[in-house]
């Protein structure tokens, strides 16, 4: 019903100020002058046509990956090293239990609430910032494919549904991770995309401090057990990636080591902009979306008075 922000209303706004937007046109070649502005982008469309604009400012907003990918393929930002290194993802782990009395997870927001105790503790320099996420996904299906795995069918199916579907809940811990070069994307020539475009390889590893977090982790788990006189029924196993794209085209005061500048504007590109959470250089323990839209309206900010 558009109650909850999306990228949606401001392509319904934008449309009514007259701005071109055109889809299906994947950017995969950016052009250069010789004092490094950039000239012009080349964009494909599905049929493999291709078009050239050109424009007197450019923003590349393809998020972490596709847009160190979009630099490294036109050797863009090489001066630092960093385009495509120091990637952070909130490495997280979670559990979920029956708790003894029924809590109805499923209803509402897709997050219950948070808990932040975790975030900025004495110890930070031992052991990472967390966030706890109540998750509040609609259990149901996971129930009936467990119940149905032990063949319980029929009354015993619906007994089975109606009372862990009020009692089942899961915790999960979202982790900070610290900016490493040795972590990130870089291009895969092995792999065409459908356009015959690069794909892209990954490399990253969790770290001694993101893995330091763990006791702390199992010590609270037990706690939220012990809250809600709840059974465990997954226990913690392994970090997941929490897609949360940091750190690949890292802000920075200055072109030796970092991609952008505090205004996203490139060091190497002075009409090139990057709006990605990509820009961030460090990633705390909290989702980074919403300080994604600040950096992007900051910088539409100063695109506008160029332009
Ligand atoms: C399952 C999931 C859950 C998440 N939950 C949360 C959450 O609860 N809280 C939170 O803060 N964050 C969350 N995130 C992260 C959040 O989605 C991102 O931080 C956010 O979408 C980033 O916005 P963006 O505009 O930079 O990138 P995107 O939303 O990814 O937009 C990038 C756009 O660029 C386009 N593009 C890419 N390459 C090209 C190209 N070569 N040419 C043309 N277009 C291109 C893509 O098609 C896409 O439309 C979640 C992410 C996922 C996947």
């Amino acid at each position: 019903m558009g109650a909850k922000h999306s990228g949606y209303h401001v392509v319904e706004k934008i449309r009514k100020l007259g701005v071109d937007l055109r889809s299906n046109a994947i950017v995969h070649k950016i052009e250069t002058g010789a004092d490094g502005q950039v000239t012009a982008l080349h964009y494909l469309s599905p049929n493999r046509s291709a078009t050239r604009l050109t424009a007197k400012v450019y923003v590349l907003a393809g998020h972490g990956f596709e847009t160190p990918k979009l630099m490294l393929m036109n050797n863009l930002g090489a001066r630092s090293g960093m385009v495509g290194r120091n990637l952070m993802v909130h490495p997280t782990i979670d559990m979920t239990l029956l708790s003894s009395e029924p809590l109805w997870a499923g209803r509402g927001q897709n997050i219950h609430g948070a808990i932040m105790q975790r975030r900025n503790q004495p110890d930070r320099t031992r052991i990472p910032s967390t966030r706890y996420d109540l998750l509040n996904n609609p259990p149901t299906v996971g129930i009936a494919e467990t119940a149905l795995s032990e063949r319980k069918i029929g009354a015993a199916l619906d007994d089975e549904i109606h009372d862990r579907s009020a009692r089942i809940f899961t915790f999960e811990a979202l982790t900070e991770d610290l900016p490493d070069k040795a972590n990130g994307i870089s291009l895969n020539p092995g792999f065409k995309d459908s356009l015959g475009l690069p794909g892209l390889r990954l490399d990253y590893r969790t770290s001694d401090y993101t893995n330091a977090n763990l006791p702390r982790l199992m010590d609270d788990f037990a706690n939220f057990l012990q809250a809600t006189n709840g059974t465990r029924i997954s226990a913690p196993t392994q970090w997941i990636c929490q897609q949360h794209i940091m750190g690949t085209v890292r802000m920075g005061t200055q072109a030796e080591d970092a991609v952008v500048d505090r205004d996203l504007r490139c060091f190497d590109h002075q009409n090139l902009f990057l709006v990605t959470t990509g820009v961030m250089p460090t990633a705390g323990g909290v989702n980074p979306t919403l300080t994604g839209m600040a950096l992007a309206i900051r910088a539409g900010k100063h695109i506008a008075k160029e332009v």
